[in-house]
C-alpha cells in the first residue's frame, strides 16, 4: 500500500534483503544477554541493560542515546510477611523457590513478591474471598450478606487489571488484599508446571503494578508534566510510601490537586502470593460455599468466609524519586525527516523477563538490526524512524509517558504511527491489537511473512482463526433496518477481519489514548504460566516458549515488514473503510448493551439520555461514505507514478491529522488525560478495551447523565475525524 508503480519494486528488493537478516541464533543471543539478570526499572542491572541496547543501535548505524527521568518508584525495602493467626498459628513461606534445573531461578538479585505502587503496612483481619476481585464480586459477597469491611481481602489474578481489584476492596472498607494465582487459571489444571510444563508452579507469584490508572498512567509524583530533573512534583513521604499517609499533607495533596487520593492511589497494603500459600489460606475458610464460577483449582471445596481464618500481612515498600532510563535511537528519513513511524517495546522486567518484554527486546534488536544494514546497503527510508526502548513499563508505563509527555508537541506534529512490542513471544500464535486504519497494513505485511510451522503465509493463518471466531449468525451482522437510510435496506457486513481493539497494559496507551497516533500491538502467544514470576526466564522460554527461537525470527520480519513499508512508502498506507466498519460494530455492542441494560429494567424504560443515539449512528454512516471516497482515491494514486512531490508532502501531512480528529478536547468524565473517542480502557476493566468509552462508560455505570455528554461529544468527535478525512480526500484529488 502507498508506493507509486516506480518505486514499488525497489522496495520489495530492499524489504526481502532486510527480512533476510533475523536468525533465530541471534535472537537467541539477545535474549541470553537480556536475561542474564534480573533487571527491574531504575536498578544497576537496568541501567546495564540500557547501554547495552545503546551500544548495539550504535553499531547497526542508529543514532541513539539514553533519555533519562527522574521518576517516584517503591522498591521493597524488606521482605513481606504473611502469617496465619488463628486458628492455629503458621508462618507462610512467600519466596519462589529455586528449581534445580534452571539455575537463573536461584537469584538472591530478584525482588521478593511486592506490589509497584503498593501502600506499606501491617493489616491483620479475617479473611474473605472475593473471586476476581471484580465489582460484580464483590456485589455477589453483599448478596450474601458478606461484608469486607476491616477484612482481609483473599482474591485471585485474572479478568481485570490488578490495580482495580485493590481499589474495588479498599473503597468497600478491606484492611489489606492478598491476591493469588489460582492454578484454575494459569497454573496446574492447565497443564504441567514448571520445570515439567510451561504453567506456574505452587510458589510464583505475580508482581505487578497496582496504580489505578485513573489520572493516566506514568509517574503520579508529576501528573501534569514530565518527570524530568527538578521539575515540579507533588510532595512525598518517604516513611510510610507514597502518597503521603499523614492527615496534613494528604488534606494538602488533595486540595491541591482536587482529587481524593483514595480514589487515585492504593491505601491498603497488598501482597502478590502463589497458590501454595493461598491453599492454606483458603482450606482455612469456612461460610457460604462461592457463588457459580468461584470456584478456582485447587482441590478443596471454596468457601467465602469471613473466617475462621485470619492472617497478619506486612509490607515494607521504599519510595524514592528514582532514575530510569529509555533509550531512544533514530534512522533519518530522506524525504519526511520530520515525519515518523514508531517502533516501541519496554525493557525493563519484573525478574529476568524472557517473554515478559525480553523477547519483545530480542526480536525489536533484529528488527534494528537488519534496518540498520539495509540503510549501509544504501535503502534510504523516506520518513524517520524512531526506535523507543521504554524503561519502568511495569509500573505503570512510566518511561513511555514521560517522554510522550515531554516531546506531546513533536509527537503531534510528527508522529504517524507506533508499532508496539510488548512480550513479542510466549508461543506461536499470532496476536494482532490495533486501530482499524492500519488493518491492510498489517494485513498485506503479514501477507509477506511465512509461518515456519505451518509453511502458510502468516496472514492466512490470522485470517482463518478469525474466521474459525466469526458468528455467522450475529444479529449485528444481518440486515438491520437500524442502519436504513432513505429506505436503503442496510448492507450486513459480513466477515471482516479486525485487529483486536486496543485497551491499555502497555506503552501504546500514551500515544493512542491520549496523543491519537495509530497504534499496534503485535506477537505471539501460547501457553505461558510463569508471567511476572522468577520463572518467565531464559530456561524457560528454551524449554516450552520458543526452543528453535523460530518464532522470534519470524515476529522480527513481520515488524520489519510493518515499519519498512510504513517508512517507506510514497502515500501513508492507511485506509479508513475497515476504521467504518469498526465503528458500525462498535455502536451495534452499545446497542447490544444498552437493550440489555433496559431489559433487566435497571435503566429507565425510556432511552433517556440515549436520544442521541440516531445522530451517532448517523455520524458512523457519513464517516463511512467519506472513508470509501479516501480509500478509492488513496488506491487510485497507488496506481500511478508521478505526483508531485508538494501533493505527496500535503497529503501525508494530512493523513498523519486523521487520528488526532477522534481526539476530545475535555477527555472522558473524570478521567480526561484518556482523550480518544473511540480507544480507551474500560473503567472497570483497567486492560480490556471499550470502544467508544465516553458512551460505553455511560452504560455500564448506568449513569444516563453521562450519555447526555457522552454521546454528543463522541459524535463530534466522528464527524471531526470524517472532516479530516475529506481534507485528505480533496488533497488526493488535487491533480
Ligand atoms: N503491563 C504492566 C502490567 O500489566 C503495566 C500495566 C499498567 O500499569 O498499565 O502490569
Ligand atoms: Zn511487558
Ligand atoms: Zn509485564
Amino acid at each position: 500500500l502507498g508506493f507509486a508503480p516506480a518505486s514499488r519494486a525497489a522496495h520489495l528488493e530492499a524489504e526481502r534483503r532486510a527480512a533476510a537478516v533475523p536468525t533465530p541464533n541471534s535472537a537467541r543471543n539477545w535474549l541470553r544477554t537480556l536475561t542474564a539478570e534480573p533487571h527491574p526499572a531504575a536498578t544497576a542491572a537496568d541501567e546495564r541493560t540500557a547501554k547495552f541496547v545503546r551500544d548495539k543501535l550504535q553499531e547497526w548505524g542508529w543514532k541513539a542515546e539514553i533519555v533519562p527521568y527522574e521518576v517516584l518508584l517503591n522498591q521493597p525495602s524488606a521482605p513481606p510477611t504473611l502469617g496465619i493467626d488463628r486458628p492455629e498459628g503458621m508462618d507462610l513461606d512467600l519466596e519462589e523457590k529455586p528449581i534445580a534445573a534452571d539455575k537463573d531461578s536461584a537469584n538472591s538479585a530478584a525482588l521478593p513478591a511486592f506490589h509497584g505502587f503498593g501502600v506499606s503496612g501491617t493489616a491483620s483481619g479475617q479473611v474473605v474471598y472475593a473471586n476476581y476481585g471484580r465489582p460484580e464480586d464483590f456485589k455477589a459477597l453483599e448478596d450474601l450478606g458478606i461484608d469486607v469491611r476491616d477484612k482481609i481481602v483473599l482474591c485471585r489474578y485474572g479478568g481485570l487489571f490488578r490495580g482495580l481489584k485493590v481499589l474495588n476492596a479498599q473503597k468497600r472498607g478491606a484492611r489489606g488484599i492478598l491476591i493469588y494465582s489460582d492454578p484454575g487459571d494459569d497454573g496446574y489444571a492447565k497443564g504441567d508446571v514448571y520445570p515439567d510444563g510451561p504453567f506456574r508452579p505452587e510458589s510464583a507469584v505475580q508482581r505487578g503494578s497496582v496504580q489505578f490508572l485513573s489520572l493516566g498512567p506514568g509517574d503520579p509524583s508529576t501528573p501534569n508534566g514530565p518527570s524530568i530533573a527538578g521539575a515540579p512534583r507533588l510532595p512525598i513521604d518517604a516513611r510510610f510510601g507514597f502518597p503521603l499517609q499523614e492527615a496534613d499533607a494528604v488534606a494538602d495533596w488533595e486540595a491541591k490537586t482536587k482529587l481524593k487520593r483514595a480514589e487515585y492511589f492504593a491505601t491498603i497494603p497488598s501482597l502478590p502470593i502463589g497458590y501454595g500459600s493461598a491453599n492454606e489460606i483458603l482450606s482455612r475458610l469456612a461460610g457460604p460455599g462461592v457463588p457459580n464460577g468461584w470456584q478456582g483449582g485447587l482441590p478443596l471445596s471454596y468457601h467465602v468466609g469471613a473466617g475462621p481464618a485470619e492472617v497478619t500481612m506486612t509490607v515494607s515498600n521504599e519510595y524514592k524519586v528514582r532514575t530510569i532510563w529509555n533509550v531512544i535511537a533514530t534512522l533519518p528519513g530522506a524525504v519526511e525527516p520530520d515525519r515518523w513511524v514508531m517502533l516501541g517495546n519496554h525493557r525493563d522486567a519484573w525478574v529476568h523477563g524472557a517473554v515478559d518484554p525480553g523477547s519483545g527486546t530480542a526480536a525489536t534488536l533484529e528488527v534494528c538490526r537488519a534496518l540498520g544494514k539495509a540503510v549501509k546497503d544504501g535503502w534510504k527510508p523516506r520518513r524517520t524512524i524512531v526506535y523507543a526502548s521504554w524503561d519502568a513499563e511495569e509500573y505503570g508505563l512510566i518511561g513511555s509517558t514521560e517522554w510522550a509527555e515531554q516531546f506531546a508537541a513533536d509527537v503531534d506534529r510528527k508522529a504517524a504511527l507506533m508499532l508496539n512490542v510488548d512480550s513479542a513471544v510466549s508461543g506461536a500464535e499470532l496476536d494482532m491489537g490495533g486501530v482499524p486504519s492500519l488493518r491492510d497494513l498489517v494485513l498485506e505485511s503479514a501477507a509477506a511473512v511465512t509461518d515456519p510451522r505451518s509453511g502458510k503465509a502468516l496472514r492466512d493463518v490470522w485470517t482463518d482463526s478469525k474466521r474459525s471466531g466469526w458468528v455467522a449468525s450475529s444479529p449485528l451482522l444481518l440486515a438491520d433496518p437500524f442502519w436504513a437510510r432513505d429506505g436503503k435496506a442496510p448492507a450486513p457486513l459480513g466477515f471482516i477481519p479486525q485487529m483486536a481493539p486496543l485497551g491499555s497494559g502497555s506503552d501504546y496507551t500514551a500515544f493512542l489514548d491520549h496523543l491519537g497516533v495509530p497504534s499496534l500491538d503485535v506477537g505471539f502467544s501460547g501457553r505461558y504460566g510463569v508471567y511476572h514470576s522468577n520463572y518467565d526466564d531464559f530456561a524457560w522460554m528454551e524449554k516450552f516458549g520458543d526452543p528453535e527461537f523460530l518464532t522470534h525470527a519470524t515476529a522480527a520480519r513481520l515488524y520489519i515488514a510493518i515499519v519498512m513499508r510504513a517508512a517507506g512508502a510514497d502515500v501513508l498506507p492507511f485506509r479508513f473503510t475497515p476504521y467504518a466498519d469498526a465503528l458500525r460494530s462498535y455502536v451495534d455492542e452499545l446497542r447490544m448493551l444498552r437493550a440489555r441494560q433496559v431489559r433487566k429494567a435497571s435503566a429507565p424504560a425510556a432511552d433517556e439520555g440515549f436520544e442521541g443515539l440516531a445522530a451517532l449512528a448517523d455520524s458512523v454512516l457519513a464517516f463511512d461514505v467519506d472513508a470509501r471516497k479516501l480509500d478509492d482515491a488513496l488506491n487510485a494514486l497507488g496506481r500511478q507514478d508521478g505526483s508531485r512531490p508538494e501533493k505527496l508532502e500535503a497529503l501525508n501531512a494530512a493523513l498523519t491529522r486523521i487520528e488526532r480528529a477522534f481526539l476530545m478536547p475535555d477527555g472522558l468524565a473524570g478521567r480526561s488525560w484518556f482523550k480518544h473517542a473511540v480507544y480507551a480502557p474500560g473503567l472497570t476493566t483497567g486492560y480490556a478495551c471499550w470502544p467508544l468509552p465516553a458512551v460505553r462508560e455511560g452504560i455500564e455505570t448506568d449513569r444516563p447523565e453521562l450519555l447526555k455528554t457522552g454521546v454528543p461529544a463522541t459524535t463530534q468527535a466522528i464527524a471531526r475525524a470524517a472532516a479530516a478525512i475529506r481534507a485528505a480526500a480533496a488533497v488526493a484529488a488535487q491533480p
